[in-house]
């Protein structure tokens, strides 16, 4: 990741003793990419801002924070009873907050990335310690949650709907808490899954 040794950072969150339970990774970007997009990142005015561009130019590299927001009863997204959108379908409305752990999470994920970076020897590194507004990360999960109790969930632990037995969600809907990597491979192999099962209720009469 780190390459080149001239290298500017972008931590999208806020040390490692402050961390308490669950992970985190960064994504990347870097090379010709980060142009111009990064340009407002590189410091001076005029001549100087040219000269280090040409300097900086295609060393610069991005790195973002994703951490794991610990799933709680109060985070949650309901049908909005008021709002409507221009189909007038109601839209959907987020309760949602970051909290103890994850701000100490993205403590931990700025001192570490500029750690990781200063070891590798860039040159100038900038990083943002405010985390980005919930939802930035745009993988919202878990409108239906999976679980044992109907009380308390949508679907069985194979993501059949508890009220509607030949009904199975094979999306992200199902999912508990969002981990910290991109939903997508984490969807199909929950459909995978769902559809193994699905198969074997099949050949067996249940479904
Ligand atoms: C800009 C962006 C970039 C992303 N980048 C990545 C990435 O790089 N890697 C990654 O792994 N994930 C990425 N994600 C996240 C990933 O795309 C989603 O987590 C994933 O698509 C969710 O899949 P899903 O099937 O649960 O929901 P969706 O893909 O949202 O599918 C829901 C479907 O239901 C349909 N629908 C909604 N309401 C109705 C209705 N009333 N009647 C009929 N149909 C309806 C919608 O039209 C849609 O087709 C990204 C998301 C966004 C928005």
């Amino acid at each position: 990741m780190a390459g080149p040794c001239r290298l500017t950072c972008r931590v999208f969150a806020i040390s490692r003793d402050a961390i308490r339970i669950r992970g985190y990774h960064f994504q990347g970007g870097g090379g010709c990419s980060e142009y111009p997009g990064m340009a407002h990142e590189i410091a001076g005015y005029g001549k100087t801002f040219k000269s280090n561009v040409r300097k900086y130019y295609p060393a610069m590299i991005s790195l973002g924070g994703f951490g794991e927001v610990l799933p709680r009863r109060d985070d949650r997204v309901t049908i909005d009873p008021d709002v409507k959108d221009a189909w007038g379908i109601p839209v959907l409305r987020f309760d949602y907050t970051f909290r103890d752990n994850e701000m100490k999470m993205a403590k931990d994920m700025a001192d570490t990335v500029e750690e990781m970076l200063t070891a590798a020897g860039a040159e100038s590194i900038k990083i943002v310690k405010e985390p980005l507004p919930p939802g930035w990360s745009i993988h919202e999960i878990g409108t239906a949650r999976m679980g044992d109790d109907p009380r308390t969930s949508v679907t069985d632990r194979f993501c059949r709907l508890h009220d509607v037995p030949n009904v199975y969600l094979a999306d992200a809907s199902p999912f508990v808490s969002g981990g910290t990597q991109n939903t997508t491979w984490s969807i199909l192999a929950m459909c995978w899954r769902t559809m193994d099962y699905l198969k074997e209720q099949m050949r067996t009469a249940n479904a």
